[in-house]
């Protein structure tokens, strides 16, 4: 074994180098691993959008534009997304395509009246 910080070697039980006094890297600092860190990826930032736009789209949609580009999104999303925002992203493509439904019923209706 050698200390990790000047590379001495050690003798088997060694707390602290003899060379440089640094702590022995043992098992008892296995426990100062960080837990990674949950980074939002694109593609979780993705779905969220997606659901986002699903959702203004109900609001604001004339022309169906809005279902679309949510499904896209979401779609795109559900790919990579991890736990909560592969929920968003599949609740984004679900009510973006019944949105996308709606609009086009009501847009075939318009015209079929002109
Ligand atoms: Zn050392």
């Amino acid at each position: 074994m050698k200390c990790s910080a000047c590379g001495a070697d050690l003798k088997e039980g060694d707390t602290f180098c003899p060379v440089c006094g640094k702590p022995v890297n043992g098992p008892a600092t296995a426990g100062n691993v960080q837990a990674p860190v949950e980074e939002k990826t694109a593609k979780d930032k993705l779905g969220l959008a997606g659901f986002i736009v699903a959702f203004c789209s109900w609001l604001i949609d004339p022309l169906a534009l809005a279902s679309l580009t949510a499904i896209i999104l979401s779609i795109v999303g559900v790919t990579g997304a991890k736990g909560k925002y592969k929920t968003f992203a599949i609740i984004g493509i679900c009510a973006g395509a019944l949105e996308f439904v709606l609009q086009v019923i009501r847009l075939v209706n318009l015209f079929s009246q002109m």
